[in-house]
């Protein structure tokens, strides 16, 4: 993989791009990949963003999301722009089986691969360009940092900075985690010179619920939440029947794995879900446990070292019966 500033050079000729993120994409997939398409737009390029799977209702809103594609509904239509694209740039994800179906195609197509992200250990032989930056806060400050070390920033308008500045306070906990550094604080004064409603876009995305998903929170912290202080860990598990029972949408359950976090004490939060079609599983910690490893080693996941995911294809009950046998090796890590 060359670095990703060997394209600058390149940018000057219109290409035909496709970005693409990982599926189910959260606002710093979505924000990154839109931000980045308004820029190299605006320079002349054919650009389409692709997204694997349906999103969250409140992400659209963003600038540009109401032409995304759906790569689940519109298959036939996405493999043709993605074996017709010059450059596929693929933001927020390190392996290309986070693009679900999409990962044959990107794989096949005949196009330059472009990878901007910042999760850990990335596929790193299957890219042409691009930077893996573990450090940086979100894949929306590696677009931007890109944007500036190209000299676009002044291609940085209303539109970019909203779809920025969404991904880049949702992925820092609303500039709570250790990764918000001065530089993402430096960012967010730039894209907030740009006249943007910060206000606005925090309402967007944490006040734009319906009454159900709120209902359905309390039930899982009152009902289907485990302390197990033991370990210093809190488990919540959500049956297929709540989901259906409370409508959850896609989204919904977005934030709530963050919540036993709160606990004193607690150092490792665990959400796991029914989802019918599998099971998925999400995990946060604070401190010096590492949840991408975790993630690794037992559930053919990965992510960052304080939040990362992954899956299981084995009964609700057989899984957190694992989580459970797991937290029994990880005991030491977890006191
Ligand atoms: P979430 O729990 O919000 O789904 O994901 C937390 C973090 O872990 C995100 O950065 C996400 O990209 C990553 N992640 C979630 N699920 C998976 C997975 O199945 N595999 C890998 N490699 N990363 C995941
Ligand atoms: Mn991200």
């Amino acid at each position: 993989m060359q670095p990703i500033t060997d394209i600058i050079p390149l940018l000057k000729a219109p290409r035909t791009v496709v970005i693409v993120m990982h599926q189910k994409p959260d606002a710093d997939a979505m924000g990154s990949s839109l931000g980045l398409y308004h820029v190299l737009s605006a320079l002349g390029h054919t650009v389409t963003v692709i997204s694997p799977t349906n999103w969250a209702d409140w992400l659209g809103w963003m600038p540009g999301a109401d032409r995304v594609i759906d790569y689940e509904l519109n298959s036939a239509k996405s493999n043709d722009l993605l074996a017709a694209a010059d450059w596929i740039f693929c933001l927020d994800f390190n392996i290309l089986h986070r693009t679900r179906k999409m990962s044959e195609p990107i794989g096949k197509a005949a196009g330059i691969r472009i990878l901007i992200d910042h999760h850990q250990q990335p596929q790193k032989e299957v890219f042409t360009y691009g930077i893996s930056d573990t450090s940086k806060s979100s894949t929306c400050e590696m677009v931007f940092d890109f944007i500036e070390s190209a000299g676009l920033g002044d291609k940085i308008n209303l539109s970019v900075a909203a779809c920025l500045y969404a991904g880049v306070m949702t992925d820092t906990g609303s500039f709570r985690f250790s990764s918000c550094s001065a530089s993402v604080h430096r960012m967010a004064a730039v894209l907030k010179d740009t006249g943007l409603d910060h206000s606005k876009i925090h309402e967007n995305l944490f006040d734009n619920f319906l009454e159900n998903r709120l209902r359905f929170i309390g039930h899982a912290l009152l009902n289907r939440m485990e302390v197990l202080y033991e370990f210093n860990t809190a488990l919540i598990t959500i049956p297929w029947k709540d989901l259906v029972k409370y409508q959850i949408r896609t989204g919904d359950t977005e934030g709530l794995v963050n919540y036993p976090l709160s606990i004193q004490g607690i150092k490792f939060a665990a959400l796991i879900i029914d989802r019918d079609e599998e099971i998925k599983c999400s995990f946060r910690s604070k401190e010096g446990f590492d949840v991408n490893q975790f993630a690794r080693n037992y559930f053919e996941g990965g992510g960052h070292k304080n939040a990362a995911g992954g899956r299981s294809s084995e009964s609700l009950e057989q899984t957190t019966q694992r989580f459970r046998a797991s937290l029994k090796e990880n005991a030491l890590q977890l006191q």
